[in-house]
């Protein structure tokens, strides 16, 4: 299950000059276990068996892809959305979760830890140590589990312990800083399940194989409705970027499908207040991988903000930072109120509210150069519930 294309990662763990895994030394031999056992463990008949079955009565696959004839109207061009909001809890993060607690098992692992900013990815690896009956510690910053309060009580019902980081910004960095600290303690028993497409390889690369179904159902689903596997345009917000990874896997290699990625913009580009990393962002090593990280002169990370807290990260994965470099990838940007806006738009055109990170993907539909004839899916990648408190607030409803 090697992966030739020059856009997927390498023999070493690199996509072009990004990615890698820069660790400290008590963690290489988890992470040299994982490197390389991973691709054997993930590809084996039964692993399969049980990632599948579960996917599909679990999580509830294949999700739809769902042309909107409105808001296709309205922007002149061909919309379907890939409904990654009608997953089990509400989001695709739960693909990723599903797969790596049955990597866990195999691995002998019985303990779990996780981070989670917005507590989205700490819903979504709760649910899964619920299903498994394994403990689940979530790390969480401070702030975070103030504003996030509805999913620390989710957490919670699930039965998993949320930790708060008490450190720095107390928020999802240094969550991620107290997981590392907790794996380096716990190494043997714990398995850390991180939640996007960044930290050492080959989490990077492990995260896209289990969110790749996305592509792979699109690509099936595109060729039933229109004849033509291969759309125009593929377009996802990227936060780490797990949801644009699996929504691209399939069409790297294929040219003439245009990727776009959708950074959030936050108060504007250049207002000091945004989360645009390729615009903002130099290359460096953060969380374990070298990649593009928005940083000071001397290398200290600068706190992103965005709206959505989903996508108010200060890096991407290496795998974006290459689409980026490689101009394979399109990386355009949204402001905080281009998609609120965009938020609304899908809604009263299409019934559908959807979460405030995939609402910067809708935001760019007009700015892409799409034109009549064209397919443009755009991977809806979670719902609205947990940003009405938000929505309400912002749009005055
Ligand atoms: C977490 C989240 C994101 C951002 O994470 P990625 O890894 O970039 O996909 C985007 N949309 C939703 C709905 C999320 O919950």
């Amino acid at each position: 299950m090697k992966n030739d294309s020059k856009y997927q990662v390498d023999d070493k763990g690199y996509y072009g000059q990004f990615g890698g895994a820069y660790i400290p030394e008590m963690l290489h031999r988890n992470i040299e276990e994982l490197q390389l056992r991973y691709l054997e463990i993930i590809y084996d008949e039964t692993f399969q068996k049980e990632f599948q079955s579960l996917l599909k009565d679990y999580v509830g696959r294949p999700t739809p892809l769902y042309f909107a004839k409105r808001i296709s109207d309205h922007f002149n061009t061909n919309i379907y959305l890939k409904r990654e909001d009608l997953c089990h809890t509400g989001a695709h993060k739960i693909n990723n979760t599903v797969g790596q607690i049955l990597l866990a098992k195999r691995l002998g692992k019985t303990r779990i830890i996780a981070e989670t900013g917005a507590g989205q990815h700490g819903v979504a690896t709760a649910t899964v140590c619920a299903l498994m009956g394994m403990p689940c510690i979530v790390y969480m910053g401070e702030v975070d589990i103030e504003r996030q309060s509805a999913n620390v009580k989710r957490m919670k019902m699930l039965g998993a312990e949320v930790r708060p980081a008490t450190s720095g910004s107390k928020t999802l960095k240094d969550a991620t800083n107290e997981a590392m600290r907790d794996w380096i303690a716990n190494p043997v028993d714990t398995h850390y399940i991180i939640g996007s497409v960044v930290g050492p390889h080959p989490f990077p690369d492990m995260v896209a194989r289990f969110q790749s179904v996305i592509s792979e159902e699109i690509k099936k689903q595109l060729l039933e409705k229109t004849g033509n596997e291969n759309p125009n345009f593929v377009v996802a917000c990227v936060g780490g970027g797990s949801n644009a990874a699996g929504a691209y896997y399939h069409f790297l290699d294929n040219e003439d499908v245009k990727i776009v990625a959708v950074e959030a913009a936050g108060h504007g580009v250049n207002s000091g207040k945004s989360a645009a990393t390729t615009i903002l962002g130099k290359p460096g090593v953060l969380h374990g991988s070298k990649t593009l990280f928005m940083q000071t002169e001397d290398g200290q990370v600068v706190e992103p903000h965005s709206i959505s807290a989903g996508l108010d990260y200060p890096g991407i994965g290496p795998v974006h930072a290459n689409l980026f470099e490689s101009k394979r990838g399109i990386f355009l940007s949204a402001t905080d109120d281009e998609s609120l806006q965009a938020a609304m738009l899908l809604s009263k055109l299409e019934g559908i509210i959807p979460a405030l990170e995939t609402a910067h993907a809708i935001a760019v539909i007009d700015r892409i150069g799409a034109k009549k004839d064209d397919v443009v899916v755009v991977n809806l990648s979670g719902r609205g519930d947990k940003d009405l408190d938000t929505y309400v607030r912002e749009l005055n409803l």
